[in-house]
């Protein structure tokens, strides 16, 4: 048998609604990306909801739209993947990385609290915090949590810190549509919501993203950015602002509106899975199932993450699946260690020890909502077996 690590969940209903914009003569700007962008606000309640072409588009207008420029210093996770810092880069802002939470992977809210008063404050409490270089100067404008495989972040210490100095809020849900907290929807807490929409997570338009946002003022800004400036009022051709092509185009609307219409099915479906991989690894050595905090979080699962016992050899492991067709990715690699990062802000090994001990042990396992049990059953055999006579 050979797995794959993950497949869009795709039916009749989303391919003809593609082959129904196909067929006409209007492939961009038009219906389509508004009524997708209505499902989405009816789906989250948000006021707004501006479609563009990726998540990381996404994210970067809400850095936009939040002021945050030069030198500028932003509070945000190491463990995630890349775009959510990139998009603080790209405005040549600094993040300020706080470690994370040893059980969710997502950020340390009692570190981000400590954190951002120490920021505020200024002085030397605040040194601490910062990268030993490229620290820039500005003052801190935002915090930035991710919503780590569809799991949100602790929102309610994050918001009070945010409240209390007044910060601006943009949350990272691009891993987390549909996930509750408090019985409210991931990516509805800060002043911007991010959502994703690649092939591997929970729906997909192919490339595509959305951010929400009840701020008339900053949505309409968003709008403008995203179609190369032109604001409300501005003619053919006349710019009000440096902006970007980040719109979406009708085709991926169109999947998008009819994935979104069935989303809590879809995402009924993955639960499903994740629940057989839960009854699946039971009692296999060396290896630690997701954990889901019960009391705050309704789950949106988006990729399954297992963590080795740190003996354990990952690499060898994952040869020794892929021989038997089941593949496993290292899920993730610590941002402050990239290469460009290491280069930048001066970061070394040791940095943030929970986020590099999570990245170092953790994988994930195939996962999509159209797995069938047989094929689950599949991956936790080979698993039992790989494990048992490592
Ligand atoms: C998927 C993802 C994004 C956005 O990815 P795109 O490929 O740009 O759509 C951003 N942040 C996180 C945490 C993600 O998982």
């Amino acid at each position: 048998m050979k797995i794959p690590m993950s497949s869009p969940d795709l039916n009749e209903a989303d391919r003809q609604a593609v082959m129904d914009v196909i067929n006409t003569p209007i492939l961009s700007l038009g219906p389509r990306v508004l009524d997708f962008e209505r499902a989405f606000c009816e789906y989250t309640g948000a006021r707004h909801a501006v479609a563009v072409n990726s998540g990381t588009a996404g994210l970067h207008l809400a850095v936009r739209a939040c002021g945050i420029g030069q030198g500028d210093r932003v509070i945000t996770t190491p463990f995630s993947f890349v775009a959510s810092t990139n998009a603080l880069l790209f405005e040549q802002a600094v993040p300020v990385f706080v470690d994370v939470d040893p059980v969710t992977g997502n950020i340390d809210p009692a570190q981000l609290s400590e954190a951002a008063r120490d920021l505020a404050n200024g002085g030397p409490a605040a040194e601490k915090w910062l990268p030993r270089r490229g620290a820039g100067a500005g003052p801190l404008k935002a915090l930035l949590p991710v919503d780590v495989f569809g799991q949100p972040a602790d929102m309610d210490p994050i918001m009070a810190a945010a409240r209390e100095h007044g910060l601006k809020l943009i949350e990272d849900s691009c891993e987390a549509i549909g996930a509750l907290y408090r019985g409210k929807q991931a990516g509805s807490f800060g002043d911007f919501g991010i959502f994703a929409f690649y092939p591997n997570k929970q729906m997909t338009t192919g490339e595509g993203g959305m951010i929400i946002t009840n701020d008339d003022e900053a949505a309409g800004f968003m709008r403008a950015l995203r179609n190369q400036g032109r604001a409300v009022g501005d003619t053919w051709l006349s710019h009000t602002h440096l902006g970007y092509n980040y719109r979406l185009d009708e085709m991926s609307a169109a999947l998008g509106l009819s994935q979104v219409r069935r989303l809590d099915e879809m995402l009924a479906r993955r639960e499903e899975v994740a629940g057989w991989y839960a009854e699946g690894l039971q009692g296999i050595p060396g290896l630690q199932a997701p954990q889901v905090v019960a009391e705050t979080t309704r789950m949106s699962w988006f990729v399954y993450v297992i963590r080795l016992a740190a003996e354990i050899d990952r690499a060898d492991l994952a040869k020794r699946l892929e021989a038997r067709g089941v593949p496993i990715r290292p899920y993730f690699l610590p941002i402050h260690l990239q290469p460009y990062m290491v280069e930048r802000f001066g970061y070394q090994p040791g940095d943030f020890p929970v986020t590099e001990d999570l990245g170092r042990r953790g994988v994930a396992v195939p996962f999509s909502g159209v797995m069938s049990r047989e094929q689950v059953e599949y991956v936790c055999d080979a698993l039992r077996q790989e494990l048992g006579r490592a």
